[in-house]
């Protein structure tokens, strides 16, 4: 098995999440004691989101491909960023690593075009919803994404006051059910939890439309990537 190096920390409680669903999974196909052999770096979130907010995406995309070669160098074989928004610097991570880095977008839209879905709804950050980086990415690989025309600022607004801190409201699912419902109404087949957070506060059991968790399959693609 390789060992994985994880760029996380973006937030930290979705790092978690990462963290027990990678040994959870080792452990489902393995047996046993087997356990994810793993390397965080976990990063302080204040200042790469300062650097999201004044659109320093070239400062931010430096440090973070500071960080891979720093996680390469230690021994990971194969990495993942561990946030969706971030992966708009995912050039400056391949550019910097020979290891393979594996995009959270990809298993995502593998799994949705395996299940036969063509029109998916995106949450995420703002960033994730309005720049092109993941968008572009999901159409490349045949998938029609469709953002929420309304909400957008408050749906983001929870990701980062409220689910990056551990705050998880009924109020607050509420407004991501709603959103959902309007892109099913729309035409959107399945829904992308696209930023790592979404998963505590969305699941298919509340979800009108399928889930697509993007922290459950990056963390078991790279997982699959580990194991070759
Ligand atoms: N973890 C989030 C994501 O998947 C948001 C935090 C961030 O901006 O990195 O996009």
């Amino acid at each position: 098995m390789k060992t994985i190096g994880l760029i996380g920390g973006m937030s930290w409680e979705s790092t978690a999440h990462y963290y027990r669903v990678i040994n959870q999974d080792v452990a489902a196909r393995l047996g046993g004691l087997h356990s994810a052999p793993l390397i965080v770096h976990s990063v302080d979130f204040a200042p790469i989101a300062a650097m999201q907010s004044a659109g320093d995406w070239d400062g931010a995309g430096r440090q973070l491909a500071k960080i891979a070669k720093g996680l390469e160098a230690a021994g990971a074989e194969v990495i993942g960023l561990a946030t969706n928004t971030m992966h708009v610097v995912a050039g400056h991570i391949t550019d910097a690593v020979a290891v393979p880095f594996i995009h959270i977008a990809d298993p995502t839209s593998e799994a949705l075009l395996a299940d036969g879905f063509e029109t998916v709804g995106l949450l995420g950050t703002r960033f994730t919803m309005e720049m092109d980086f993941y968008r572009d990415r999901l159409a490349a690989s045949g998938l029609t994404s469709l953002i929420p025309e309304v909400d957008r600022t408050n749906l983001n607004g929870i990701i980062y006051e409220e689910l990056c801190r551990g705050i998880v409201r009924d109020e607050s699912r509420r407004i991501y059910v709603d959103a959902i419902e309007r892109l099913a109404a729309r035409g959107a087949e399945a829904v992308i939890l696209g930023c790592t957070e979404i998963t505590m506060l969305i699941d298919d059991a509340v979800s009108p439309l399928p889930v697509y968790d993007t922290t459950d399959l990056h963390a078991r693609a790279l997982v699959s990537a580990a194991l070759g």
